[in-house]
């Protein structure tokens, strides 16, 4: 399942992140997710859930954005959303694009809690 194996590498990244603040514990994991990486936001969910209880930072709560798919125009360089897979620029209507956003899982932001003395 390709949502598990994407959780488990993004788990490592957190793991490693926290090690590096060996007095706090993780409580949030915010994540990027494109609108076309082609992720499914209800799979993922349920593979951190699984796989998080068997790490370091169990507890921790997975914060998911939606990020949209944008695109620059060569032609024009204007810069816009694409929506209903309309990849065409909207001034000028090149179809030779520069694609940006929404296809990746990145992580956005992990926030700590200081751990009780
Ligand atoms: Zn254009």
């Amino acid at each position: 399942m390709h949502e598990r194996s994407l959780i488990r590498s993004l788990l490592r990244q957190v793991e490693k992140i926290a090690a590096e603040h060996p007095a706090s514990r993780v409580v949030a994991v915010r994540v990027r997710v494109g609108e076309f990486s082609g992720v499914e936001p209800e799979l993922l969910e349920l593979a951190y859930k699984d796989l998080v209880e068997e790490t370091p930072i169990r507890g921790a709560a997975l914060q998911m954005e939606r990020v949209p798919l944008e695109a620059e125009c060569r032609q024009c360089g204007h810069h816009f959303r694409i929506e209903h897979y309309n990849f065409q620029c909207t001034r000028c209507g090149s179809l030779w694009l520069r694609l940006q956003n929404g296809e990746e899982l990145v992580i956005d932001s992990v926030t700590f809690e200081e751990c009780e003395p």
